[in-house]
């Protein structure tokens, strides 16, 4: 009689489990290395694997670091661009007003005043007049018509914004940058207020392109790339020989060095170039609040832009 039961047991031919079969799976055949549990062959140890970590790792940042050096490089050549830019402009206004330059007065606040851009960049932790924030954010200012301006000539508003400049004022609570990163040497330009003329018995002062007397149009930087923190006019007031009869070397207004410690200016030829900063003292470090340095001691800058801002008269 057939038992209707069968007793739970271990059958050797049953096709779900065969104990011939290896007891592990194999290794895999795809060419692909394993991580070796007990020094088994074929699979990294942990020393050839952090190996290749720190390799990697060393890659990782030659190939980063070769890409941020690419994308300053970028950013300097359109800071340079738009020098060119602005300078081209500046020559055009020469041709159309008796070869007279652009206006390069001081605060470029009325209508009397001659200022190639008009507005003054401030912070909002300045001591500030009243409407300051108008002239540190509106384009349009940038773009007037008002006597001694170069802005129909430059034709956009973006090319006065050093594209490292990251200064911004807070308006409402909000982060706003600021419109314009350069100045125009003290030097060169006309002078409409008559602060400009304070040293004209000492220093030459050009106010037309056939006024270069005893200075060469190659090595006098007209338009520069300003500090952050000393922007303020559109006036770039340069050490001057004076100040090192008083032993002085100081920044009344800074040099911009974002540029990797390098700044970047035009020239009256019209050329534009980046020029290195060779001391540390010229490298100053960016604060919302606008000043200038007296003195920085002996310094190779100082004098590299007094010699390339004017000319003593003798
Ligand atoms: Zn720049």
């Amino acid at each position: 009689m057939t038992p209707l039961w069968k007793p739970l047991g271990f059958q050797r031919e049953s096709p779900l489990m065969n104990l011939d079969a290896p007891c592990c799976p194999r290794p895999l055949k795809s060419g692909w290395p394993v991580l070796a549990k007990s020094g088994r062959p074929g699979g990294f140890t942990l020393i050839e694997l952090l190996v290749v970590i720190a390799i990697v790792a060393i890659l990782a940042s030659l190939i980063l670091g070769g890409l941020a050096q690419a994308k300053e490089q970028t950013r300097t050549l359109r800071c340079l661009n738009n020098l060119k830019q602005l300078q081209l402009a500046w020559h055009l206004y020469a041709v159309d007003n008796e070869d007279f330059f652009p206006g390069n007065d001081h605060w470029g606040s009325t209508l009397k005043d001659l200022v190639w851009a008009p507005g003054t960049m401030l912070f909002e932790t300045d001591l500030i007049p009243s409407g300051f924030e108008q002239a540190v954010t509106n384009k349009m200012l940038l773009m007037s018509r008002l006597p001694g301006s170069i802005g129909p000539y430059a034709g956009s508003a973006e090319i006065y914004h050093c594209p490292n400049d990251k200064s911004y004022i807070i308006l409402g609570g909000v982060k706003v940058p600021r419109i314009r990163s350069y100045k125009a040497n003290q030097f060169v330009g006309s002078a409409g207020g008559g602060q400009a003329l304070n040293n004209v018995a000492t220093n030459r002062y050009v106010f037309k392109t056939t006024q270069f007397t005893g200075l060469s149009p190659s090595d006098t930087f007209i338009l520069i790339d300003g500090h952050e923190s000393s922007m303020g006019d559109s006036q770039f007031q340069p050490p001057t020989f004076d100040q090192f009869a008083l032993n002085l070397f100081g920044f009344s207004t800074l040099p911009g060095a974002r540029h990797r410690g390098s700044g970047t200016m035009s020239f009256g030829d019209g050329h534009v170039e980046k020029h290195r900063w060779k001391e540390k003292s010229t490298i100053i470090p960016v604060t919302r609040i606008t000043y200038y340095i007296a003195d920085v001691g002996p310094s190779r800058d100082v004098r590299w832009l007094a010699e390339h801002a004017t000319c003593k008269i003798k």
